[in-house]
């Protein structure tokens, strides 16, 4: 099902023709009304009549997360104050929150594209959607509330958190999609599981959306078992709307990113130099419909790759990867670079793993991998336990090519968040 058809099927000729044209309007508003893009553009030399193809993209300038705190908080209007209705932040994950502001049109915009995705994956008016992310300044509740009613999905804004009165909504509302984070996710069914609940009988269930935090294929799967559902992987940053950047369809392999809306790069992070499609790197996106505060190349630093094949659904908009995770996420144990997902990949993967796992970082060459197993284990057969704990070792230094110490714990024991997780804690004094 399409919600915009002739959008999202665009021929790829005409897509670049319209992508032409937007970057260059952008172009000459930021040039017009945004003093640092003007002064970026002259050391440049670019005017916005030198716009001419997508590959003039590469002789604009990069915009950084530090752009925009120096910004902080009017800098990058490109409109006067009085036509911005709205203000977001980003949740500040890895620093000082940004600010990032909607005029009325940025917020339609938005809404759009979340009716777009919604739609793609097969919700209609029928549909209940439990908006369990946090809302309030972050954009993953609001953006995604707004989209939903606007294809007429019933909205219940749950929040995160309250896991029983959560159950309570679902079963009352006959909520058929939840949009959640995967560590609340996993959390709730690690109460489904404890309390005997079977989500297949109790609820109506159909679909989750799950975003905000890297997460893996595995972890995925065990949802999707879990809850009987299906899983979209859905990815967006407060930068650039929020939810709805880029959104799986029913393929499931990959995330459409909406190009018409945004003009996609995957750049080697440490050289900037542009990356051929399927070649894993940074993704650099540059907004080409946003009116209220437009970013030119900006650095998401989330790593991916371009899906070069087409999709079977038809769409003609190219799919990222999976993120892979932050280029801030890596760590170093004994000089090898190791991110969270791999780690968590491999956890999820193993039977007797339960749903909740972290990372502490002990010093610059030791590590320790806390998991929460599941509660039959606990039995008193300890053979059983020291089993599982060399396996997991086993399993974790073949992928990340270091030894971890390995701890395991009974469900509950570690913390969880409602918002987005913190995986990894570092207690390295340098
Ligand atoms: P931040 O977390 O940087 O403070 P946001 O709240 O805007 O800012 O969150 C956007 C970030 O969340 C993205 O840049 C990305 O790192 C992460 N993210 C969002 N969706 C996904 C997803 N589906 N998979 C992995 N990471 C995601
Ligand atoms: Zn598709």
């Amino acid at each position: 099902m399409y919600w915009h058809k002739e959008l999202e099927t665009i021929d790829r000729l005409r897509l670049k023709d319209l992508q032409v044209e937007r970057l260059r309007n952008i172009v000459a508003r930021v040039h017009a009304s945004v003093p640092f893009y003007r002064e970026r553009l002259l050391q440049c030399s670019v005017t916005p009549e030198s716009i001419n193809s997508v590959e003039d993209i590469y002789r604009l300038p990069f915009t950084t997360k530090e752009d925009i705190l120096a910004n902080f908080p009017f800098g990058l209007l490109a409109v006067p104050r009085e036509e911005i209705v709205r203000v977001h932040t980003s949740s500040g994950t890895t620093g000082k929150p940004k600010a990032v502001f909607f005029t009325k049109s940025d917020l339609d915009g938005s809404a759009e594209l979340i009716a777009r995705c919604l739609t793609m994956t097969g919700m209609g008016k029928n549909d209940v959607l439990q908006n369990m992310m946090t809302y309030g300044l972050f954009t993953g509740a609001l953006v995604m509330h707004y989209g939903a009613e606007k294809v007429g999905i019933l909205v219940v804004p749950a929040g995160p958190g309250n896991t029983d009165r959560q159950l309570t909504l679902m079963k009352d509302f006959g909520t058929t999609a939840i949009h959640i984070t995967p560590s609340y996710a996993l959390y709730i069914g690690s109460v489904l599981q404890k309390n005997n609940i079977d989500p297949r009988k109790e609820f109506s269930l159909k679909r989750a959306y799950m975003g905000a935090e890297p997460y893996s294929e595995e972890t995925r799967k065990k949802i999707e078992e879990i809850y009987g559902i299906d899983v979209y992987n859905s990815y967006g940053l407060s930068e650039m709307n929020g939810p709805g950047v880029a959104f799986e369809c029913e393929e499931k392999n990959g995330m459409h990113l909406w190009e018409d809306n945004f003009l996609m790069e995957i750049i080697d992070p440490n050289t900037g130099e542009p990356l051929p499609d399927g070649k894993e790197g940074e993704l650099v996106l540059t907004s080409l419909c946003r009116e209220g505060m437009p970013i030119i190349r900006y650095r998401t630093r989330d790593l991916t790759a371009i899906v070069p094949e087409p999709c079977a659904c038809g769409r003609t908009h190219r799919k990222i990867t999976r993120i892979l995770g932050r280029t801030d996420d890596m760590f170093i144990v004994k000089g090898v670079n190791i991110f969270p997902q791999q780690i968590e990949n491999i956890l999820m993967g193993i039977r007797g793993v339960a749903q909740n796992y972290r990372i502490v970082l002990e010093s610059l060459d030791q590590m320790t991998v806390e998991v929460e197993i599941t509660g039959d284990l606990f039995d008193g057969n300890v053979t059983r336990l020291v089993k599982l704990q060399a396996e997991i070792t086993d399993r974790l230094k073949n992928e990340i090519l270091v030894k971890p110490k390995v701890v395991l714990h009974e469900p509950g024991v570690l913390p969880v968040s409602e918002g987005k997780s913190k995986r990894v804690i570092d207690n390295r004094t340098l």
